[in-house]
């Protein structure tokens, strides 16, 4: 299996390189030159076995020869040991044909922790065998920092540092990172906001001197191996729902358009999947694309499912690419040409072929709240902002009769506790395990906003040679 870049200009990696670099030097993002299949009765032959197994049979043929299959199986297995329900992602029914397929048993109750405990262990499998170590420097808002360090923290080859803005994120937020102890785990509060975090990141990759003496790396969304590890709960969902027999259709509420892309890509392999709905909040840059042509960036305005509060989806890219018949000039150039003018045009040929993949809608603040408050009196399930928007805009999307519509729900409520108590007047508790983070120790460093600092930080700590 072999991975080329959008942009047409990297040469083409195996599965471990891919991992190991994130983006293609082109600038571009990694994506297989060609799909491998599951057939019927691959698919057929998924039925009654653990998520771990599945995930593994889907992520196989995505490795290739990278890794050998009995580690690979193993890593797999460990990354979903410690889910926190025996289902790992576990199937509601919300109505007739509408289901919730919660994928907020991980570590830090959002549906980064499927992909990133299984992308941790890859990291830490394939650096060993290469006799190398990295280091991997982020920058978070919340919820991505937390995941991205459950699943680097005690990985002999990894030390991570992650920046976010000091007092701007939840308190629950910020505990979820610097109550992690783990000696290679590095979490910096900077005196400024998330965008100064994100550029110190980017100034950091871009001295080229320090990137290459501490061997920078990230575990950001444009990471292939984040995409292929998101297929398998796609799998597993339809399989438990009657695939391949059944054809069925998913609602994502989609930020930078990762997880739906991994829906896609499901579809590509041959799942049966009837219809791909993008959920937007108030950001709605896809829905307007999908439903009207109109790919133009707007200003980024904060909402209730602040993890959707995107505009320019990084992922969609992969999709263009398809789109623009896997031409890598051509993406290249209407990428750039999307990012001087802030759009881009799109043929009402091509925009034809994006409709028959995927429909969208779109969900406000209101309509959130209104969700959260009906799901809870109509089922007694509580939803967090970000699976309302997914289950207001799958209520309404339309698929063909007989095929169940999976909603998916991304996040516990209990990491949104402020918006489901304000449509329910139920303060959702913490999981029993996550029950005491309140009281636990903390470990962070503040720093001032200033790159010298932070390089001088990474380099005190960081254990590259
Ligand atoms: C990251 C995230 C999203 C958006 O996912 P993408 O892959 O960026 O589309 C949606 N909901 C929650 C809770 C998230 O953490």
């Amino acid at each position: 299996m072999r991975y080329v870049s959008t942009r047409g200009g990297a040469k083409p990696l195996a599965f471990d390189d891919v991992l190991l670099a994130g983006l293609a030097p082109d600038g571009g993002l990694y994506v297989p030159r060609e799909w491998p299949r599951l057939t019927a009765a691959q698919i057929a032959d998924l039925a009654g076995r653990s998520y771990a197994e599945i995930a593994f049979r889907v992520l196989k043929p995505f490795v290739g020869g990278a890794i050998r299959s009995d580690d690979l199986e193993a890593l797999v297995s460990d990354a979903y040991r410690d889910f926190g329900h025996a289902a790992v992602a576990p199937l509601k029914q919300l109505g007739p044909d509408l289901f919730l397929l919660e994928l907020f048993h991980g570590p830090t109750l959002a549906f980064k922790d499927y992909a990133l405990q299984v992308v941790g262990r890859l990291f830490d499998h394939v650096l060993k065998k290469k006799g190398a170590r990295v280091t991997i420097v982020g920058a978070t808002s919340g919820d991505t920092g937390s995941a991205a360090i459950e699943a680097c923290r005690d990985r002999a080859a990894i030390d991570i540092f992650i920046m976010h803005p000091k007092g701007r994120t939840s308190e629950v937020q910020r505990r979820q990172m610097t109550t992690v102890l783990a000696p290679n785990v590095h979490n910096i509060a900077l005196e400024g906001n998330f965008d100064d975090c994100q550029d110190l990141v980017k100034a950091m990759f871009a001295d080229t001197g320090f990137r290459d003496r501490w061997r920078l790396s990230a575990v950001n969304s444009i990471n292939w191996a984040r995409i292929a590890a998101q297929i398998a709960y796609y799998v597993a969902a339809a399989v438990a729902l009657g695939a391949p027999r059944r054809r069925v259709a998913f609602t994502v509420p989609t930020g930078n358009f990762g997880n739906i892309y991994a829906a896609h890509a499901a579809r590509r392999m041959g799942l049966p999947v009837d219809r791909l709905v993008v959920a937007s909040n108030r950001n709605d840059i896809l829905w307007r694309t999908i439903a009207r042509g109109d790919m133009s960036l707007a200003d980024v305005e904060p909402s209730l499912s602040p993890s959707m509060d995107i505009q320019v989806s990084s992922n969609f890219e992969r999709l263009l690419f398809e789109l623009w018949g896997r031409d890598g000039a051509a993406t290249e150039r209407l990428m750039r040409r999307f990012r001087a003018e802030r759009r881009a045009e799109i043929s009402a040929a091509r925009l034809a072929r994006l409709r028959a993949g995927f429909a969208a809608g779109r969900c406000s603040d209101e309509e959130t709240l209104a969700t959260i408050g009906d799901i809870w009196r109509r089922t007694g399930e509580i939803l967090d902002p970000h699976s309302a928007v997914a289950v207001h805009v799958a209520a309404r999307a339309s698929h063909a009769r007989g095929a169940p519509m999976v909603a998916l729900a991304c996040a516990h409520p209990a990491k949104f506790p402020d918006a489901v108590e304000k449509a329910t007047g139920v303060r959702p508790p913490l999981p029993p395990r996550l029950a005491d983070l309140h009281t636990r120790k903390e470990r962070v460093s503040i720093l001032a906003n200033d790159l010298a600092t932070v390089e001088a930080f990474v380099a005190s700590r960081a254990r590259v040679r």
